[in-house]
């Protein structure tokens, strides 16, 4: 029997088979859990609806995070089909791709609205209604990145929504933890997604991230994987309000010894 055996959960931010969201999904499909998703728009159903079902989840419905009305219809249908719920995860994040490269200084007012809102506000919004679901004893994880504590070349507006997004899980979990749900954060190295695409240079990034790390490597989606499972399940009672890096232990050294 798996550690999340009898655990239903949500799982937010699945585009294809190199999303976080998806390492995080196998984890938890491995360990027991009963899983149910959301997808962006009709190109991405196509790539979601058959991962799921890879896994025996046929729960796969539509979810603009930007969208209250989405936001509604979503988790009410959650609440139809599963009752009450044990975890979610979001792993979602959005920037306008013109601000992950050049000038931090030069973002707008409106690039700075849509990286807040989408990045960090989203989990406040996807909390309130998880959590009037949730069964005590429940779990709420997000993910984060080092360019919210450090300034990371390119990461730029992405950072300031990371810094609001780890504020938010402080504050999350003072609201919850009356009603026994934990919320913490996974800041997890560099891996080659979807998203991480839209980051200027990020090959190097990459690189210089393994030679900075202590393993003297980068980390995989699995390895996300892995700790998300344990931080939504009951083996992680006494942890909340926690940013667990996953990152090959990159942040305690002092960079990349080596060149570009
Ligand atoms: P990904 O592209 O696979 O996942 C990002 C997801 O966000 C996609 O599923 C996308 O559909 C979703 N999304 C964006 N805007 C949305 C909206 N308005 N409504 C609903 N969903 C929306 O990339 P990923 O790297 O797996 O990213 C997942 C999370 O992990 C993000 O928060 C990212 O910042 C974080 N992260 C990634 C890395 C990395 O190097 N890949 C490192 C640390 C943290």
């Amino acid at each position: 029997m798996g550690f999340l055996a009898g655990k239903k959960g949500i799982i937010l931010g699945v585009a294809n088979d190199k999303s976080i969201a998806w390492g995080v999904a196998r984890a938890c499909h491995r360990e027991g859990a009963k899983l149910g998703f959301n997808y962006l728009g009709e190109s991405l159903k196509k790539r979601v609806v058959p991962l799921a079902e890879s896994i025996g989840a046929d729960f796969v419905e539509p979810l603009d995070v930007g969208s209250d009305a989405e936001l509604d219809a979503f988790f009410a249908k959650v609440e139809q089909r599963f009752g009450k719920i044990d975890f979610l995860v979001h792993s979602i994040a959005y920037a306008n791709k013109d601000n992950l490269k050049g000038r931090f200084l030069d973002t707008t007012r409106e690039d700075f609205r849509t990286a807040l809102e989408i990045s960090a506000y989203s989990f406040v919004a996807c909390a309130r209604r998880a959590a009037a679901i949730m069964n005590p004893g429940g779990a709420m994880l997000t993910m984060s990145y080092l360019g919210a504590v450090r300034a990371v070349p390119n990461y730029n507006v992405m950072g300031v929504a990371k810094a609001a997004l780890e504020a938010c899980v402080r504050y999350l979990a003072q609201d919850l933890g009356p009603e026994g749900i934990r919320v913490n954060a996974i800041s997890a190295g560099p891996i080659r997604t979807l998203a991480a695409s839209a980051i200027g240079d990020f090959r190097k990034l990459l690189a210089k991230a393994a030679r900075g790390s202590m393993l003297k490597r980068n980390v995989t989606q699995e390895e996300v994987g892995d700790t998300a499972a344990f931080l939504v399940s009951d083996l992680a009672s006494g942890i909340t309000g926690e940013v667990v890096y996953v990152d090959a232990g990159f942040h305690i050294g002092a960079g990349d010894p080596g060149e570009d």
